[in-house]
């Protein structure tokens, strides 16, 4: 049986922007460190020998215009030739800003038009800065240019194309992506997060989209310290239904791995083994629904060491492989309670949702 093709969109001057801040700054974490070291590994491993290695374009002005407000794009090019200096919240600019910003959603883009184009069923868009919490209006949260959705607002404007789901298992809500496209019924949005059920915040499923589009913003909101079998459960319970109902021409994955353990900043417990498993999973159902492919576009997953390992068990999982043996997967204790509280959780977003499946 022949594998599908994957595409991997990479480009060296996504490593020119840089945060303004020296450790331990939570904005350091979004540094060029973790993208070199990831690749250095995935190169190291052969990963990506199978793959066609694509280099990432720069997104044109009116690509990012299908998303985002003229006085964005226009901040975030000022900013960047000041060469410094806030856009948002944790959100800064560098000299190199402008240029690893619009490769970035470049290399989304060009994931789409390789999956549409047939080149490829895969692609994996290996970009920095991240994108999935800038608004329309808004950069913040390390993203500046919401990637995810310019690709998806590109794929859309396909004839072939009228629906297009997005997979969101980042370890934060993708409150960005949320705005651009809730009240869009073409677009369904699944995100599967970390929620804080002490303070509360967006992210919450109650959060079901506006007007005609409601019922296709659909939020999992776990709790801190979710491990591998409460995405299972919520893959098999929620996520997969979901799709299924939706039907969507095309999927996109809003890949951030900081849901690791040994991330710096993401609290839940899951390794490589469930990123193997978003592959194996999406894989398999862009042939149930039969969809064009699937693009992924990195969003967070700040250690720069397990970066590459998890990445590696998703290309695997995409492309039929078993789940890879990797130094991460270790045996860890298994918190009962949070697994029954995600259950409940899980019983709550479907409740929510089903009315308007
Ligand atoms: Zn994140």
């Amino acid at each position: 049986m022949s594998k599908d093709k994957v595409a991997f969109i990479s480009h060296r001057k996504s490593y020119f922007h840089r945060m303004p801040f020296p450790k331990p700054n939570i904005e350091a974490f979004e540094s060029p460190l973790r993208t070199q070291i990831a690749l250095n590994y995935l190169e190291k491993q052969c990963v990506l020998d199978n793959t066609i290695k694509v280099k990432a374009p720069k997104a044109k002005l009116e690509q990012i215009l299908l998303v985002h407000s003229a006085y964005l794009v226009d901040s975030v090019s000022l900013m960047s030739n000041i060469g410094a200096g806030q856009l948002g919240e944790a959100s800064y600019a560098s000299p190199g800003l402008l240029r690893s910003a619009l490769l970035s959603a470049g290399g989304a883009v060009r994931g789409s038009e390789m999956v549409l184009s047939g080149e490829v069923k895969h692609a994996f868009s290996f970009m920095r800065p991240p994108g999935h919490h800038a608004s329309s209006s808004n950069p913040m949260g390390l993203c500046y240019f919401n990637n995810i959705a310019i690709a998806t607002r590109r794929a859309l404007s396909y004839q072939e194309i009228n629906r297009v789901s997005i997979i969101d298992f980042d370890d934060h809500h993708g409150n960005g992506t949320s705005e651009i496209f809730y009240s869009d019924p073409d677009v369904q949005l699944i995100s599967i997060h970390e929620y804080d059920y002490e303070n509360f915040g967006l992210g919450h499923y109650a959060e079901l989209g506006y007007g005609p589009a409601k019922g296709t913003n659909i939020n999992i909101p776990l709790l801190e310290t979710s491990p591998n079998v409460s995405y299972e459960t919520s893959i098999k319970r929620v996520i997969g239904p979901a799709l299924e109902r939706f039907n969507p021409d095309i999927i996109m994955v809003s890949a951030g791995y900081d849901a690791h353990y040994a991330d710096p900043v993401g609290n839940m417990d899951v390794d490589s083994q469930i990123f193997w498993r978003f592959g194996d999973f999406i894989r398999k159902i862009v042939e149930t629904v039969g969809a064009m492919g699937s693009i992924w576009v990195l969003e967070g997953g700040y250690n720069p060491f397990v970066l590459g390992p998890s990445i590696h068990a998703s290309l695997e999982g995409l492309v039929g492989e078993d789940v890879p043996k990797l130094d991460d997967q270790i045996k860890r204790e298994r918190f009962q309670h949070i697994i029954d509280a995600n259950n409940e959780v899980l019983d709550k977003v479907l409740e929510t949702i089903e009315p308007y499946w």
